[in-house]
């Protein structure tokens, strides 16, 4: 091995990054990354923001290396064909990925270069455990997360992390790359601003993120993952979903923290990230199609111009709104609230999870193929390990459970800060006066709920009822 390839895609890290470690092996290393906008579910909106800042610190931190990132953007087999002939390649190395459609290309991609006489390596660079290494005890994959992640934990746990290498051989100047900003990642009409303000991208931010976490937070994350006005999660996710950081790391860096039941919750949250992965590999269909396959028969409503309402945070329900306006302005939203208003969209509004699960495909920094069907599917009764459909969640008594002070919903739906607590998360049945004395006016200021929820749970049951005896 004289001339590799190191291909990124979703490990856009320099530390515990096997592929690089192994290239690190030959006399010369290529780093490539190739944007092909034709990848099925590739990156869209908030992810590519993310995806262009995490591509500038990848390109700095190899450049401190002595190397040099190449960009190429086109069809990836054949970018990555024109680089091997042009680098005289005699390996390729990357970090798998398992999208059912990557899977497939890359699978092909394998299989060519071997024909050619190419060596093509793949290493696990995303996970803590190969989707297809827990087991049950008939050798299947599981469907339910409690039993997988008590098998998984009980597997032997070493998790050898790679070494960030010292320096990497200079790149010739005859290889050209193209400029991070000609891929146009970032949107023309200047909607993520915010989304720049709130978030530290790349390997950098990523570690630091991770040390303050340990540090300060994951001693009461058991107590606090749930109040949605408190920062009390890690943020990582879209940094561990663009490889910036790796699970293993994580794993790792928290072992070197005392034992407490935080600590166990979080990587247990971590689980669930791996379970995620676990079920698309092993059913990927369910990343478009419900697990439950009594949902293909499931009465949805026809839009009727409610998701655009749900979508803009103008559902007149306080916990909902916050959240869809926390995910437009941040590209993140907290995990209870993603709850909420997925259970609001598929329960309340009979629409299907497959819309609004594409709508956050567009807007979350964190969008991940895997653990958004999960989520998704998980909220709307139909998935691995689901909420059973008749657990409807009741926005109000969410919103005066987890967000008991309003924090949250001041933050997020200011026009209705003024309410008294009592009101804030139902402002519908605030006498008029302290509608007034708080200056609003419901469906001037601040819209009328746009379904009743007893009635629209009552409905969503009887539709359920349906499908329940399949
Ligand atoms: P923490 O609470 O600090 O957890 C640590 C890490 O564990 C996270 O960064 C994440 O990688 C993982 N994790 C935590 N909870 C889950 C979970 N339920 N499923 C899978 N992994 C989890 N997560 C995504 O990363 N991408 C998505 O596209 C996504 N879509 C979701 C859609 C819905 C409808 C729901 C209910 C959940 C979704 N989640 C998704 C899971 C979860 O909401 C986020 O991972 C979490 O809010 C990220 O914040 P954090 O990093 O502060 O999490």
């Amino acid at each position: 091995m004289e001339r590799v390839i190191m291909w990124f895609r979703q490990d856009l890290r320099l530390a515990d990054n096997p592929a690089l470690d192994f290239s690190c092996a030959a006399e010369r290393v290529l780093p490539v990354f190739i944007w092909d906008p034709d990848l099925e579910w590739g990156p869209q909106g908030a992810q590519k923001v993310w995806l262009h800042h995490s591509l500038e610190s990848l390109s700095h931190d190899l450049a401190e290396k002595g190397s040099r990132l190449i960009v190429r953007q086109g069809p990836t087999e054949k970018v990555l064909s024109d680089l091997i002939a042009e680098f005289e390649a005699d390996t390729v190395v990357w970090n798998r990925c398992y999208e059912p459609a990557v899977i497939v290309r890359d699978k092909g991609i394998k299989a060519n270069l071997k024909a050619q006489g190419i060596e093509a390596h793949s290493f696990n660079g995303s996970l803590l455990f190969e989707p297809w290494q827990v087991k049950t005890l008939s050798g299947g994959p599981y469907k339910v997360f409690t039993p997988f992640w008590k098998n998984a934990l009980a597997q032997e746990r070493t998790f050898d992390m790679a070494p960030e290498p010292q320096a990497l051989p200079a790149v010739a100047t005859r290889h050209s790359s193209e400029a991070i900003a000609d891929l146009a990642l970032l949107p023309t009409i200047a909607w993520h601003t915010e989304i720049e303000k709130f978030w530290q991208v790349g390997e950098a931010a990523a570690q630091q993120k991770l040390n303050h976490f340990l540090d300060q937070d994951v001693v009461a994350y058991h107590e606090q993952r749930n109040t949605p006005s408190v920062d009390g999660t890690s943020l990582l996710s879209p940094h561990l979903h663009f490889g910036e950081l790796s699970p293993r790391q994580v794993w790792h860096t928290a072992q070197q923290h005392p034992s407490s039941e935080g600590r166990r919750v979080f990587l247990s949250e971590i689980g669930w990230r791996e379970f995620a992965y676990h079920i698309m590999y092993h059913f990927p269909h369910t990343i478009q199609q419900a697990m439950d396959a009594r949902f293909d028969s499931f009465p949805w409503k026809p839009d009727q111009g409610e998701l655009a309402r749900w979508k803009k945070g103008q559902t007149g329900y306080p916990i909902v709104d916050a959240g869809m306006r926390q995910l437009w302005e941040t590209g993140w939203m907290h995990n209870r609230v993603r709850m909420i208003v997925a259970s609001f969209l598929t329960k309340d509004l009979l629409l299907p999870w497959q819309s609004g699960a594409q709508w956050f495909w567009d807007t979350l920094v964190d969008a991940d193929l895997a653990s958004n069907s999960l989520g998704w599917q998980w909220a709307a009764g139909s998935g691995a390990d689901a909420a059973p459909f008749f657990r409807i969640f009741n926005p109000i008594s969410q919103g005066e459970k987890f967000d008991k002070e309003g924090r949250y919903v001041r933050r997020w739906v200011p026009e209705i800060a003024q309410l008294p607590n009592k009101y804030l998360h139902k402002p519908w049945e605030a006498p008029p006066l302290t509608l007034l004395e708080a200056g609003i006016i419901l469906g001037r200021d601040y819209p009328e709920p746009m379904v009743d929820h007893k009635v629209a749970r009552e409905d969503a049951l009887a539709a359920f009822g349906s499908i329940k005896k399949k």
